[in-house]
């Protein structure tokens, strides 16, 4: 259930009750691809740097270990030992960008696994079963991700498509919930929105889409080549046409100042790898910009990352400790940067939410964006 709190302008604050717990967005959901976050972070540091949401990916999990594995160790949450939400994405995008050998039909697509290239099939019906297996809090709808750039006539067709593989899922999804052996019967389904930079295209399709009363919608296929002009463009005409009683997910997006000024356009769900991505190789987030550890500037620098930041790692190491171990490539290294990075992102929406229950979203916007700018 959706219960909208406060809009400032566009930016909407809402708590999200689900069966694992409430959910206070705009939110940043923490992407750990097959169960764990990369970098050696564990569900019990989840809880420390203040993750709301875990995201995995049921592609990468039904490869290995098998959602099959999953269903019987009890579903995701009891297998990595975490008790609050979980999103699962559908599996569409892996098999779009991960498989060269693929075969889109109507009822799914053909392709082979990148682990050990055994032939898989994968449709709205068994996405879904996959995502039940897993026991997600939420799962996401089966769709196509069209290539970018892709023709009119290509975007009509696979959006099309990804409009009747979404009413699929959404019959699949009532039937799985409605299983004994179901282990969650109250999983959401949030549908997504596709077409490109085609403004009409996505408009149309957020009208028809809006219409299956979803428990949330997501705005795919963006930040897949586009500019970011082009990307806020594409957000300021679709937004107003998905229904503002519920989640609004903007998938895989993005940068402190993506997010920044996609709450702005009335975002409240977010994903994105470049915390731990960054993190991993180094570059470390602060409220002056990003850092990057290896430089020869940080060698006897005794400061924390960012002395106002109260993660696990800053409340005890020095910057020169930390590009010590990246140097050395000791995976505490690694691990620090990561847990620093994704507390920052879980941090700025926490400000974020604070700043559009004061009602002053737009000034915080600009003020924090020039600070990052400045660094
Ligand atoms: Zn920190």
């Amino acid at each position: 259930m959706y219960q909208l709190l406060n809009v400032d302008g566009r930016a909407k604050r809402a708590e999200v009750s689900t069966v694992h717990g409430k959910i206070q967005t705009p939110v940043f959901m923490n992407v750990g691809t097959a169960g764990a976050i990369k970098g050696a972070v564990s569900s019990q540091d989840l809880k420390e740097i203040k993750c709301q949401v875990e995201l995995s990916n049921t592609y990468h999990l039904h490869v290995r270990p098998g959602d099959d594995v999953i269903k019987k160790m009890g579903g995701l949450h009891k297998f990595m030992v975490w008790d609050r939400p979980i999103l699962t994405d559908s599996g569409g995008f892996q098999v779009f960008s991960l498989s060269g050998l693929r075969k889109i039909k109507e009822e799914g697509v053909h392709f082979s696994s990148h682990v050990d290239g055994r032939k898989i099939f994968m449709g709205p019906e068994e996405s879904m079963q996959i995502q039940s297996n897993i026991a997600s809090t939420i799962a996401m709808a089966f769709d196509e991700c069209p290539p970018y750039p892709a023709t009119r006539q290509y975007m009509q067709d696979s959006v099309d498509r990804t409009t009747r593989w979404l009413k699929r899922c959404q019959v699949e999804m009532k039937r799985l919930n409605g299983l004994e052996d179901t282990i969650n019967k109250e999983q959401m389904l949030f549908g997504i929105n596709q077409g490109g930079t085609y403004g009409d295209i996505r408009i149309e399709h957020a009208k028809v889409i809006s219409e299956l009363d979803l428990d949330g919608y997501a705005i795919g296929g963006l930040a897949v080549g586009e500019s970011h002009d082009e990307m806020y463009r594409i957000l300021e005409e679709v937004v107003p046409h998905l229904p503002q009683n519920k989640p609004t997910y903007l998938m895989g997006v993005g940068t402190p100042i993506n997010i920044l000024e996609s709450v702005e356009r009335g975002i409240d769900f977010f994903d994105c790898v470049y915390p731990a991505r960054n993190g991993r190789h180094g570059h470390v987030y602060t409220n002056a910009g990003k850092l990057n550890l290896l430089n020869a500037k940080f060698q006897l620098d005794g400061r924390p990352i960012d002395e106002a930041c109260q993660c696990p790692t800053c409340r005890q190491y020095s910057r020169a400790y930390i590009r010590h171990l990246l140097k050395a490539k000791e995976m505490l290294g690694m691990r620090l940067c990561v847990l620093h990075n994704l507390y920052f992102y879980n941090t700025l929406m926490e400000e974020i939410r604070d700043a559009i229950d004061a009602n002053r979203y737009s000034a915080f916007k600009e003020e924090k964006i020039e600070k990052m700018l400045a660094g």
